[in-house]
């Protein structure tokens, strides 16, 4: 049996981890695998994390089954801190998941079901796995223009011209907040736009959300998500906990979907339990209880929050630090957009060649498509990976 099985690709960003790992050189810097790190290059467990694993390892009396959907607690946690009543509570159905993946999975699961004929529309470019999961489903989809490797900004005509092609029924996919791997960023009015053209054309938005938090703060980086759910009829949001909660491991992610009533809603509730049912029966405990332990708790919670922020500000820091070094390498201001993207990443928009001659020559590992991870620097490397770019001729 075995023997019929086709090598599958190797996983890119993991290769790069890899190559990371067995290169000598002390002064190499890690900007692949998108995981936060700390100035110390640490991936720390938050500290009400922490505090919320030792409420639970103390109270919890039972590891017996929860339920399809998952935690309850959990699952309105999510929905508030996502969505915080920009829809009424009866028009939306939620079940807890493996990680943001399991989430979007799922909603394509959940797609094909309903409307096996619908395209799903994905920026180019976009998180790989969206792509992948499409692929292996063997689902219609196609891409919608959105970077501009000029100016490193959203191409917003070029992406409103392609999205005047979406069908009605068809699933437009956008990133809620901090865009993986571009780091580009619509605007709230540009947001508007975009809800007016998927509204007008009948189309249904997904919306992933895998960094709230990571941007311009909780509330500031849902609010394209809420713009996006109060103004059409239904929608669907995968949600993750890994980045935010710095719960990678813990497998931790939410489906939503919204409805046009409350009877619809219900259907959409069951499908989500059944899909979950099919492919894991009940979904994985410990993280969604640790969130929802915090998200419950005011003080774990103003501690998350104020981490958190934390992680935002370093991040940002990183950001300004690493513009105005090239600002002043370079005399040009041909950078800046590094300190305006929000999030993780930054595509600084070159060719796999300059990719690697940054790693040849200076130890530097970014994914071939040039997209770093700012939380891979400190306040030491970032000269380095300034000299660094400047060097490959970027
Ligand atoms: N969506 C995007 C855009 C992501 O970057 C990620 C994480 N790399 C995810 C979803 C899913 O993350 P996880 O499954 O680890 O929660």
């Amino acid at each position: 049996m075995l023997e019929h099985l086709t090598e599958q690709p190797a996983d890119k960003i993991l290769m790069l981890m890899q190559a990371y790992k067995s290169d000598p050189r002390t002064d190499k810097i890690d900007l692949g695998v998108g995981v936060y790190k700390d100035p110390k290059g640490v991936t720390p467990v938050m500290r009400a994390v922490k505090a919320a694993e030792q409420k639970i390892w103390e109270t919890q009396e039972s590891k017996s089954y929860t339920s399809l959907a998952g935690e309850p607690m959990y699952i309105e946690g999510m929905i508030k801190l996502v969505l915080n009543g920009a829809v009424a509570r009866e028009r939306i159905s939620g079940v807890t998941t493996p990680g943001g993946t399991g989430a979007i999975r799922q909603a394509f699961e959940l797609i094909k079901k309903a409307t096996p004929q619908a395209t799903v529309w994905v920026s180019n470019p976009t998180w790989p796995n969206h792509l992948s999961i499409l692929k292996y489903l063997d689902m219609r989809h196609t891409a919608y223009t959105y970077f501009d490797t000029a100016t490193r900004d959203v191409d917003f005509d070029g992406m409103m011209a392609d999205l005047a092609n979406v069908k009605a029924g068809d699933v437009v996919l956008l990133h809620g907040c901090c865009h993986n791997p571009t780091g580009a960023n619509l605007t709230l009015e540009q947001w508007k736009e975009v809800v007016a053209l998927l509204k007008a054309k009948g189309a249904v938005p997904m919306i992933d959300i895998a960094y709230q938090g990571f941007g311009d703060g909780l509330d500031a980086d849902a609010q394209a998500t809420r713009l996006v759910a109060a103004g059409v009829d239904e929608c669907i949001i995968a949600a993750s906990c890994s980045k935010n909660f710095g719960i990678y491991r813990e497998r931790t992610g939410a489906l939503m979907t919204i409805a046009r009533d409350e009877a619809q809603a219900k259907l959409a509730q069951g499908m989500l339990q059944f899909l979950n049912r099919q492919n894991f029966s009940f979904p994985p405990d410990h993280g969604a209880r640790i969130v929802a332990t915090i998200l419950n708790d005011d003080a774990l919670r103003a501690d998350w929050e104020a981490e958190l922020e934390e992680v935002r500000n370093t991040m940002l820091g990183l950001r300004t630090q690493l513009a105005n070094e090239l600002r002043r390498l370079t005399n040009t201001d041909r950078f800046d957009f590094i300190a305006k993207h929000r999030g993780m990443f930054s595509q600084i928009g070159t060719t796999p060649e300059k990719v690697e001659q940054m790693r040849a020559d200076s130890g530097i590992y970014m994914v071939s498509d040039s997209r770093m991870n700012i939380a891979g620097l400190n306040v030491e490397t970032v000269p380095l990976l300034a000299e660094a770019i400047v060097k490959a001729g970027v």
